[in-house]
């Protein structure tokens, strides 16, 4: 089976420190919890950024800038950054892609909107398009996040018109209020309506997370976690890293017999070109 590649996704934007009091705020520790992450496995690493005060979610370049810079200087891995914006503030659709100029290895890609966190998550079609032609300009690979089946029929209709390309790499980030069910029924599902070759992902919300990853440590997928997405390691007990949750998907999967990727081995698995790896 392919090697897995794990995808730890740093900190998000939505969960503040009255609930999750380990999570990385600043610039520095979001690189330093990072570069725990790849040193115990991680390939890629999804990053946010934050006002490094408050903690709300920013999407200032040039707080991306104090995380990519140090990242590429010190370690290897698949730098991935979020477009997302920031949460009820609906940010020009240029100043969600500037932090694309600083050339990530990847980007997320959300192929539609969704009710999230008390608001909407705004992915209109003038947004897709901007985002798809600069992902393509920029030799970024877009990492098509999908909430529900709805963004699959989109993304699909957007490689039809030449705007994403082959191989896809699909996240599915399951058990959101409002989105898809983290069931296996469900990720089933979606795995058979994405086009053969493609490469996907999965993420499962909170107590989905270990449910999700083993699914698709024994299906071939690839593995996203981290405090983005849930925070406790188990039951009642808070992850107080990052890279504890990378070290038992590592001890899994390799009791299970499955190795675990290097940033260079992933890149090949995920179509990145060299020009934008060091
Ligand atoms: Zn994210």
């Amino acid at each position: 089976m392919e090697k897995l590649i794990i995808n730890a996704a740093i900190t998000g934007a939505r969960n503040l420190r009255d609930i999750a009091p380990y999570i990385p705020y600043t610039p520095e520790e979001i690189v330093q919890s990072s570069i725990e992450c790849w040193r115990a496995g991680a390939a890629v690493v999804h990053i946010h950024v934050r006002d490094p005060e408050s903690g709300l979610g920013a999407q200032d370049p040039e707080l991306f800038r104090q995380v990519v810079e140090p990242l590429r200087e010190q370690t290897d891995v698949i730098v991935n950054l979020t477009t997302s914006g920031i949460a009820g503030r609906n940010l020009p659709n240029e100043d969600r892609l500037k932090s694309l100029e600083l050339k990530p290895d990847m980007a997320s890609f959300d192929a539609g909107s969704i009710n999230l966190g008390g608001g909407v998550f705004i992915n209109p079609p003038d947004f897709l398009d901007l985002a798809a032609s600069e992902m393509k300009r920029l030799n970024v690979k877009p990492e098509i996040e999908v909430f529900d089946s709805g963004m699959i029929t989109t993304a699909l209709a957007m490689r039809k018109k030449g705007q994403l390309e082959d191989p896809m790499y699909f996240q599915f980030v399951l058990g959101t209020p409002s989105g898809a069910v983290a069931t296996p029924q469900s990720l089933l599902h979606l795995t058979e309506l994405i086009p053969d070759g493609s490469i996907w992902s999965v993420t499962g919300m909170g107590k989905a997370h270990l449910p999700m990853s083993m699914l698709a440590l024994a299906m071939g997928g690839h593995i996203r976690l981290g405090m983005e997405d849930n925070l406790y390691y188990e039951r009642g007990v808070l992850a107080k890293t990052n890279a504890q949750f990378v070290e038992r998907i590592v001890r899994i999967s390799r009791e299970y017999g499955r190795e675990i990727a290097s940033p260079e081995e992933a890149g090949k698995i995920l179509g990145l070109s060299k020009e934008g790896r060091k």
